[in-house]
């Protein structure tokens, strides 16, 4: 086990069980303790608020590892919270605002309305392409005749032909706005209620209350989770750090310490922003750098990259 001296925290975001669906890249609570015990025979776990301090003082021995959680997924603090508590783990929970404060992230309700109202991705993909058809008919008749299927995706051979469709109408012919009026679409024909589905795929405030109070650390991830933040203008990504910071600091009673970069994106302008605010850790979200560079660069595994070690 070569990499072991690389990891410094996991990532984790999706959990099923409990009435959470499984979907891609997910863990049951069982897979979660399996883990844990993998790790506990080749790391040390440390609770994160003794991982920071030692990462202050610059003592963390190169098999000290903390946990981390993305994205203030209610699964998170249904399923694993309750094994994180059975064994007096404390972790990092990083929480974007925007779900919280009603205005939930359409891409991961899409995604809940893909898995919860179809029993397979080809029958969605049917539902989908006979929805797309029947508003954008003339776009979607000239997509058809200079598609080439077998150009396309190419460095993907895992792709059906149909995610390769799908693929190249949502990102080739139709804009964002389109997409967004075709699934809309479909999810009012299926009578899907998507704020019912955000209240079960999301924590709320009182979630990331007692999370803090447990002695978790809750830290910063964006205000609406851009997937390029380090694109924005500094102004622009202040505003999004300064909204989740304020949503953060009036919900715990305390100012954020601590974050993750979504999508593991920033610049020189972000790391400077976070500086300022206080922020004592930052998280990446890849293991492509090996090292700790700076307090806010500490490289994360996934977990799925865990469970690949776990089967070798
Ligand atoms: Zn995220």
């Amino acid at each position: 086990m070569n990499s072991k001296n690389y990891t410094h925290a996991i990532m984790f975001h999706h959990f099923h069980g409990l009435g959470h669906p499984q979907v891609q890249g997910s863990i049951s609570g069982v897979e979660f303790e399996e883990m844990l015990d993998w790790l506990s025979s080749r790391f040390t776990i440390l609770s994160a608020p003794v991982y920071l301090e030692k990462l202050k003082k610059e003592s963390l021995r190169p098999t000290d590892i903390c946990l981390s959680f993305d994205d203030a997924l209610l699964c998170q603090a249904e399923v694993a919270v309750t094994v994180l508590n059975k064994r007096n783990i404390q972790a990092f929970f990083f929480v974007y605002s925007s779900p919280l404060v009603g205005k939930p992230d359409p891409l991961e309700i899409y995604r809940y309305f893909r898995t919860v109202e179809f029993s397979d991705i080809g029958q969605f993909y049917n539902e989908f392409f006979k929805e797309a058809e029947g508003l954008y008919d003339e776009s979607i008749f000239a997509a058809k005749q200079s598609y080439d299927s077998t150009s396309y995706l190419s460095a993907f051979p895992f792709y059906s032909e149909s995610d390769k469709w799908f693929r190249y109408l949502r990102d080739q012919v139709l804009d964002k706005e389109k997409y967004d009026f075709v699934m809309n679409r479909l999810m009012d024909r299926y009578r899907f209620n998507q704020k019912e589905a955000s209240t079960k795929l999301w924590m709320n405030d009182d979630h990331i209350r007692r999370l803090s109070e447990a002695g978790h650390i809750v830290g910063l991830h964006s205000y609406s989770h851009p997937t390029m933040i380090h694109k924005l203008s500094k102004e622009r990504q202040a505003e999004e750090y300064v909204a989740n910071f304020e949503h953060l600091s009036s919900v715990l009673g305390h100012n954020p310490i601590a974050m993750s970069h979504p999508c593991g994106n920033y610049g020189d302008e972000t790391l400077d922003i976070l500086k300022k605010m206080g922020i004592e850790v930052g998280f990446r979200r890849d293991s492509s750098v090996t090292s700790i560079t700076s307090n806010l660069e500490v490289p994360r595994e996934d977990h799925a990259n865990i469970l690949r070690q776990m089967k070798q």
